[in-house]
């Protein structure tokens, strides 16, 4: 369940000037199924912006972040990661799931839900110092979580579950964050929270590349936004940008 994205524990310098992710000719599929997920998708995102991916259900959003964590390999094309390859560096991203996918039932508390964040940066075998401890601690105040540190993971509600594994992500320290559906199913408390963090995040030069089914407020809270079609790149650009095309096409046909 506490599966991280990668299991080295190198570290390669990130490139100067090279954008925090950038993608050339990605292809991607499942084993035995008929059509392409992904294909042929490039861009590239400066380091430091918020961006979101949009599009429908099943248009690649998903596949698009689980292939920049490491968790699957494109069919062909390049990933690069501040200018080098995806696991180069496993500190530097963090990945959360949709919600869905973790089994919340586990027995496991908040607190050491979180402190698997840490784990990129101990490897397996070495126990957690007082300065992981207090970063958990810390991350979790942030969010609003200090006092459900103790509960079992199954006693949270759905806003509480996505600040968990935000928390989670956070206390990894990494430089490119990618969120799966991090507002799906969050009381409007959590969804503040979140979009704060995200803020914060930005201004200490971080990247956050989020999937999000939320269209509403894109233009406030997104510096760019990529809309997938059937595995594709539509149309990207700021909010504004995005929202103004989509309305000439929609007018056009
Ligand atoms: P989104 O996140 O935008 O909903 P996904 O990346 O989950 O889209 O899905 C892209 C395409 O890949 C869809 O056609 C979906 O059916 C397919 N797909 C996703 N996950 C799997 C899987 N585990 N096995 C087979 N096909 C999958």
């Amino acid at each position: 369940m506490f599966h991280l994205p990668y299991s080295g524990r190198r570290h390669v310098e990130r490139i100067a000037n090279a954008p925090a992710l950038e993608f050339e000719g990605i292809v991607a599929s499942y084993p035995g199924a008929t059509t392409l997920a992904l294909r042929g998708v490039s861009f590239a995102l400066p380091a430091g912006v918020r961006a979101a991916l949009v599009g429908p259900n099943g248009s690649g959003k998903s596949t698009l972040l689980k292939l920049v964590a490491g968790l699957l390999r494109p069919q062909s094309g390049t990933i690069r990661i501040h200018g080098q390859p995806v696991g180069a560096c496993h500190h530097r991203v963090a990945y959360l799931p949709q919600r869905g996918e973790v089994d919340w039932r586990f027995p496991v508390t908040v607190e050491r839900m979180v402190l698997a964040g840490r784990y990129v940066h101990l490897g397996w075998l070495r126990q957690p110092s007082r300065a992981d401890r207090q970063r958990v601690h810390d991350v979790l105040a942030q969010l609003g979580l200090a006092e459900l540190a103790p509960r079992q993971i199954s006693q949270l509600s759905g806003g509480q579950q996505q600040r968990a594994l935000l928390a989670r992500a956070l206390v990894q320290e990494a430089e490119l964050l990618l969120l799966d559906e991090p507002l799906s199913a969050v009381d409007a408390a959590s969804r503040a929270i979140i979009a704060a963090v995200l803020d914060a995040l930005c201004h200490q030069g971080k990247t956050a590349l989020v999937a999000t089914h939320h269209l509403d407020r894109l233009d406030e809270e997104y510096d760019h936004i990529f809309a997938l079609e059937d595995g594709a790149v539509e149309s990207r650009g700021t909010g504004e940008q995005v929202n103004k095309r989509e309305t000439a096409i929609e007018a056009m046909v």
